[in-house]
């Protein structure tokens, strides 16, 4: 038998699988490597679709399957993203109100100095009234200001600033599939599949449609959602369920319409802790995507559309469109089995905090591509390989997300008491967290290579939650010159709005 990969199907048409197919299909061509891609996606059964907010890695992921920036702002609703703000994490907002941001930029390196140290020098002691983002990064300031991460001569996918996109997840799947299938030779197929089946290795062999058809190939990425039909129910790989340590599980999303077509798009996610979770807060061009994140334990749907309603400013009784989603928090124990690896929500799903959902995509077939097999016999050290990526990925991704909300001092809700419990938080983060008790976050902290969130994203984190250590070593730069390049991040801050327009207008820009 030629067990050599000539056909990849990629199963499900939401955001994974058409990202997936696009991704795959022009590594194939960039390689020269003759391999046909089939998407094969249900008609019946729609697409989640409510991932708007994306990670800088997405800049790199269209460029290289060949849209142009441009086209892509246009087709998405798109505006930049640098970062997220999130609002009353820390204190109770009827006690004192708080808000941090984790910029895109990692800390500023003036003069060479490793900025972040001296600040926490300087000010860990007394850091009232100081935001560390604000002493590191002049993108804390950008997003103050509404202004865009680049002028309107920075080349495409190009930055000042590093960014990503707040985009329309139904228009992205659009723009993608046209491109897909025009112009890097997807194959699309519309077909309701009932179920794989396995040869006698335990590989899956095809798939059978409803129509009794069957739909072979040799290798097969599983894009079905939470359905997962081929890495769960044909592969039969247990889901590992995390939400012991990350409590919400259910959200209620509306899209807001701007009161007028001027209005100012933030240039990053708003996300505001609430009663019993957080509301997230995208702008695109012509509208706002909101939705309420909630622990279903500690509050209820009634409840929760209150809370939500407030935020947006709408009567409790206003008559609005909204819609509910459910999630449990937690991955495969493999995303590559046999001749699967599955990617989006078949693969897992830790909660929208930080958009990590796309990003990983993204990182799964960026994975795959580098290590596509090219036939069955390297499938398993392929496996291995990759699964040891992705489970070291995942639990990196969790210990961040729970690391926003362990460190709270609210106590004015029994959400946020769970947060702060041991019990409720993973053995990795406490330890990380007894080591950063006494020394501050390094680069050292974090050794492997391919994990999404590194060591500037998790300072922004927990020197925003106010934890500083007892003690901070630093080079041994002169008083006057670490007074002079903390100053420079202020006086760039305090000039940019001379050289960089507001978000809007650049996106505008942008598109004639
Ligand atoms: C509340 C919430 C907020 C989120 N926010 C973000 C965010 O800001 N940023 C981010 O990166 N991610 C976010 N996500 C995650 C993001 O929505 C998903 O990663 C993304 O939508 C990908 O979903 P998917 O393609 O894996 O699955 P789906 O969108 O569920 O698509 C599944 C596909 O499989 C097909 N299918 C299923 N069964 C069959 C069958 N039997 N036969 C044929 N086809 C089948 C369906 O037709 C569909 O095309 C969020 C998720 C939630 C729940």
């Amino acid at each position: 038998m030629n067990n050599n990969v000539e056909k990849v199907i990629v199963l499900g048409g939401g955001t994974s699988g058409w990202l997936s197919a696009a991704m795959l299909a022009s590594s194939f061509i960039k390689t020269g490597r003759d391999i046909q891609v089939e998407l094969i996606e249900s008609e019946n059964i729609p697409n989640i679709g409510v991932g708007e907010g994306t990670f800088p890695t997405i800049l790199s992921t269209l460029h290289e399957i060949g849209l142009s920036e441009k086209e892509f702002l246009t087709e998405c609703d798109a505006s930049f993203k640098q970062g997220a703000e999130f609002r009353n994490w820390l204190y109770d907002p009827a006690q004192k109100q708080h808000a941090y941001y984790h910029p895109f930029d990692p800390p500023a390196k003036p003069n060479g100095l490793d900025i972040s140290s001296y600040w926490l020098k300087r000010f860990k002691d007394e850091p009232q009234g100081r935001s560390f983002s604000h002493g590191v990064t002049v993108q804390s300031h950008l997003c103050d200001k509404n202004l865009a991460p680049k002028t309107t001569q920075t080349p495409e996918y190009n930055w000042l600033a590093k960014y990503a996109y707040h985009l329309d997840a139904g228009k992205l799947g659009q723009l993608l599939r046209k491109h897909a299938t025009e112009k890097l030779g997807v194959k699309h197929t519309f077909a309701d599949i009932e179920k794989a089946e396995l040869d006698s290795d335990g590989f899956i062999d095809y798939l059978i449609a409803e129509d009794g058809q069957h739909h072979s190939a040799d290798f097969f990425v599983d894009c079905s959602g939470f359905a997962a039909l081929l890495i769960d129910k044909a592969l039969k790989v247990p889901f590992l369920d995390k939400s012991k340590y990350l409590a919400v599980d259910t959200a209620v999303t509306m899209q807001v319409q701007y009161d007028s077509q001027n209005q100012a798009i933030p240039t990053h996610t708003i996300s505001t802790a609430q009663e019993a979770g957080w509301i997230w807060d995208i702008s695109l061009q012509t509208r706002r995507g909101c939705g309420y994140v909630y622990s279903s334990k500690h509050t209820d749907k009634a409840r929760a559309e209150i809370v939500f309603k407030k935020y947006l400013g709408l009567a409790e009784d206003a008559d609005v469109k909204l819609r509910h989603i459910s999630f449990t928090s937690g991955y495969r124990q493999k995303s590559w089995a046999k001749n699967c690896v599955a990617v989006g929500f078949a693969s897992g799903f830790v909660e929208p905090l930080e958009a990590t959902a796309i990003a990983m995509v993204e990182a799964g077939i960026r994975s795959l591509a580098a290590r596509f097999p090219c036939n069955r016999a390297a499938m398993a050290i392929r496996e291995v390989q990759y699964n040891e990526i992705f489970t070291s990925r995942w639990n990196n991704i969790i210990d961040f997300i729970k690391l926003h909300y362990c460190l709270t001092k609210r106590t004015d809700s029994e959400f946020w008491i769970e947060q702060t419990n041991p019990d409720s938080i993973p053995e990795t983060l406490l330890q990380k967290l007894e080591a950063w008790r006494h020394y501050a976050v390094s680069e050292g902290d974090f050794p492997n290579k391919y994990d999404i969130f590194g060591v500037a994203s998790w300072q922004y984190i927990i020197y925003g939650l106010e934890y500083y250590p007892d003690y901070v070593e630093c080079g041994m730069a002169p008083e006057d010159v670490v007074t002079k390049s903390l100053a420079s991040i202020q006086s760039m801050a305090s000039s940019a709005p001379n050289s960089l327009m507001s978000n809007r207008q650049t996106i505008k820009a942008y598109k004639m």
